[in-house]
Formats: C-alpha cells, sequence, structure tokens
C-alpha cells in the first residue's frame, strides 16, 4: 500500500538528531497508564523510553529506572498520542503549526488538502533536521474537485471520467499517501475515481459529492467521509430502514466518518468574539490570512455577521445531531477539525472536538479512541503506534485528570513525549511562546 511507503518515511523521522536530555532513557513513574481500545486503566505504572521507542512499561518495581530523566507520574494518567484526522495545515504553515500540535498532545494529523507537496515535504525535512517537534502527518495535496466556484482555489479540475483517472495517476506519482475529493464531483467521475484508485491501490477520501448517495459511496470502496452527509430523513424512535441501509453500508465497507463540529465552533467563536487573548496571540500571518479569506467567501452566503453567527451555531448542533445519530448506529467515528477554517487553533481546537463528541452522546472513552486508536487503526499503524506498550514509538500525553471521567482532562496536560522527546513544563511552555519556534538552541 502506498500509505505504508509514505509512512516508512514519516516514522524514520523527527528523532535521530534530537536526542533527549538524557541519552536514551526517559522514565515516567508510578502512573495510570490508559489503553483506549481496551478500555483499561492500569494503575501503578512505570514507563520507560529510550530513544524514540517505548522499551518497558509494567509495575514500578519491575521497570529500572537507572540512567534515565526520572518524571513522577503519582496521581497522572497516560494517553496515546491524539490525532487531529482532518486538517488544512497549509492554512497556519505547517512548521509553525507542529509546536502547537505538539504542545496540545496532538502527535498525528491527517492533512486533508493543501496548494502542493513542497510545504509538506519541507516540514519533514524541518521535523528529520530537529528544527521542529515531531508530528507525524500524511498529507494529501491538491484536493481533486468538479467544475467549482472560482472562490474556492486549490483545487485540480476534473470534469470527465478521464480526467478523474488521469487525475488518479497523477496522485500515485507524486506520492499522495492518499486522495482527497471534494463536492462538485460529477457521479460518473467519482465512479471513475474510484474504480482506478483500487486499481493502483490508493485510499479516497474527503467530501461526498451531491449526486453520490452515502450507500454508493462506501459499496464504492470511499475511506472517510468528512465533516457530514446528507442523512435520511427519520421520525424520532420510529424504526427508520433508509437510515439503517445507510449505516449498514457504512459499517460493512469499514467506512469511517469524520464529523468536524470544532470547524463551525470556531465560526462561532469568531462571531462571537470568543476566542480566549492567550490563543489569539498565537495566530500566525498565514493563519491571519486563511480566516480573512474564509470569511470573505462566509460574507457573500451569509451578509449581515449575526447572519453568519446564526447560520454556524445550526451547523454545529446539526454536527451534534449526525454524530449522535452514526454513533448510535456504530458507525465508526475519527476525531478532525478542519483545522485552518477562522477559529480554529493547532491542538486546541481537537480537545474541543473531543468535547463536543461526548457532547453528542459518546462517552469519554469513546472520544479518546476517536482521537488515538481509531485514528492508528484507520491508517494501519497498530504495529506502531495507539498503544502505551514496550515496542511502540514513545507519543503519549501525561494528564493530570483522568480523561474518561472528564474528557477536558485531555487538556490538562502535564506533559507530552512526542517521539521519545520530553516536552514537560517551560519546554512544553515554550512550544507555545507566539514568536518562539518551539526548539531550544
Ligand atoms: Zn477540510
Amino acid at each position: 500500500m502506498r500509505l505504508l511507503a509514505a509512512l516508512a518515511l514519516l516514522l524514520g523521522s523527527g528523532c535521530a538528531t534530537v536526542p533527549p536530555a538524557t541519552p536514551g532513557a526517559l522514565v515516567v513513574r508510578n502512573v495510570s497508564v490508559i489503553d483506549p481500545a481496551a478500555g483499561a486503566v492500569r494503575p501503578g505504572q512505570t514507563i520507560r523510553v529510550e530513544g524514540e521507542r517505548i522499551v518497558a512499561v509494567g509495575p514500578s518495581r519491575a521497570v529500572a529506572a537507572r540512567g534515565a530523566r526520572v518524571i513522577d507520574g503519582s496521581g497522572k494518567y497516560v494517553v496515546p498520542g491524539l490525532w487531529d484526522m482532518h486538517t488544512h495545515l497549509s492554512g497556519w504553515g505547517f512548521g509553525r503549526a507542529f509546536p502547537m500540535l505538539v504542545a496540545n498532545g496532538v502527535l498525528g494529523v491527517r492533512d486533508m488538502g493543501n496548494p502542493d507537496m513542497a510545504a509538506p515535504r519541507a516540514a519533514s525535512e524541518q521535523v528529520k533536521a530537529g528544527a521542529i517537534p515531531s508530528v507525524r502527518f500524511f498529507a494529501a495535496g491538491l484536493r481533486l474537485d468538479g467544475p467549482t466556484n472560482p472562490l474556492f482555489t486549490s483545487r485540480l479540475i476534473v470534469a470527465t471520467p478521464e480526467e478523474g483517472r488521469a487525475a488518479v495517476r497523477g496522485k500515485v506519482e507524486e506520492g499522495a499517501p492518499f486522495i482527497k475529493i471534494m463536492a462538485r464531483l460529477d457521479k460518473p467521475t467519482f465512479m471513475a475515481i474510484a474504480e482506478e484508485a483500487k486499481a493502483r491501490s490508493i485510499r479516497f477520501a474527503g467530501h461526498l459529492p451531491a449526486p453520490v448517495s452515502a450507500i454508493e459511496a462506501a459499496d464504492a470502496g470511499m475511506w472517510t467521509i468528512e465533516h457530514g452527509f446528507r442523512m435520511p430523513e427519520c421520525d424520532e424512535g420510529k424504526s427508520c430502514p433508509a437510515l439503517t441501509e445507510t449505516t449498514e453500508a457504512l459499517k460493512r465497507n469499514g467506512v469511517w466518518l469524520v464529523p468536524t463540529m470544532a470547524a463551525e465552533d470556531g465560526q462561532v467563536r469568531v462571531y462571537s468574539a470568543a476566542i480566549p487573548a492567550e490563543q489569539r496571540a498565537l495566530i500566525t500571518q498565514e493563519g491571519r490570512e486563511t480566516w480573512a479569506k474564509q470569511d470573505a467567501i462566509n460574507s457573500q452566503f451569509y451578509p449581515p455577521v449575526p447572519e453568519r453567527l446564526k447560520a454556524f451555531s445550526a451547523g454545529v448542533a446539526g454536527g451534534l445531531r449526525m454524530t449522535a445519530i452514526l454513533h448510535k448506529h456504530g458507525v465508526k467515528l475519527l476525531a478532525g477539525t478542519d483545522l485552518g477554517g477562522p477559529g480554529t487553533l493547532p491542538g486546541f481546537s481537537l480537545h474541543r472536538q473531543l468535547e463536543l463528541l461526548v457532547q453528542a452522546g459518546l462517552s469519554p472513552l469513546e472520544a479518546l479512541r476517536a482521537a488515538t486508536s481509531n485514528p492508528v487503526a484507520a491508517l494501519g499503524l497498530e504495529k506502531d503506534l495507539g498503544r502505551v506498550e514496550a515496542g511502540k514509538y514513545a507519543d503519549f500525553l501525561i494528564l493530570n485528570r483522568n480523561p474518561l471521567e472528564d474528557i477536558t482532562a485531555t487538556n490538562d496536560i502535564h506533559g507530552v513525549v512526542a517521539n521519545g522527546r520530553p516536552y514537560i513544563g517551560v519546554d512544553r511552555r515554550s512550544l507555545l511562546t507566539p514568536s518562539g519556534s518551539g526548539t531550544r538552541a
């Protein structure tokens, strides 16, 4: 699979040139380790990290602290690194987003569309050189869309099945780990893309085009569906065969859904001036420009600001409703934020999305899975990530409270270990200084 080839590159990056404070060894003592996939909490554990890997996890008396920097984990909880499965990092600048992501414990992202592959490749090089903290990422590059509103830029326009097939071959040639599609594809072009993607072993993900039903998309092999889609209208409490048929098709084909209420919630925060000053101070020039561009688009659809506020509040409510229904029907969910849009901030928005998932009816454990074990399973990375256990890459958060009791605890961070490198106290805070690059000299 192309994804695995790309992965070899990504997992190999980021640590060789950034040794931990004590060469090769870091120990977190006497901590509760949460395994989201198993739904287990193991108290009294000690974790030993050497280089980029976890080498031992076990009862505290059984794991040696010899020669290591020791962090006392008493009363704290460790969870695997978080993933944001829907970002647009070019809206912030990859290099500028990474320190903020790591400070928030978001150690993996799937980037759902950026103008070209140059920015992600440059970020990969910067991580390798130790210039920016390690975030594992998969970037789709240019998105495929049908003939569209000229306001929407950075798309590869494909208007016929032939153009769709050629575009898939082009993405394979440029080394894209997967393909992102947009909503304006016509049905024959969508189906041609699906067929060609299958033939070339490359996955495709994105918006559900208007002429294609979720059932058709699922049966055609779509990997993930983003934001949402038109769901059959059903009366509360009554049986609804059309809805059951849709959710059964999603489950039968293993399709993941990526609701992104944090995106509309971000817009609500902009239009109601609700972004805290310390977060506002972190907005990059690129971020400001991207937000302004989106605001110009919004103003075409909803001229006065109160109308925009109303529209995006309704968007949050709609996303919550859809998520609740999908969850109730057992559809698999991934946490995503559409980071890059107005009011979204790298890392911060993922914590907000976790809160919104719980508001939609997921338990804190289920929400945590949507950002840890589910993304790792969707990406096929179970061998290396998703659990805090011996042999895995050392990507984890040390939390001050138990997130299974209250999901906002994911945001109460004592420290983050990214690819074996600890960010605790001042090291972590320095990732969030507005001018800082987040690296030590
Ligand atoms: Zn998006």
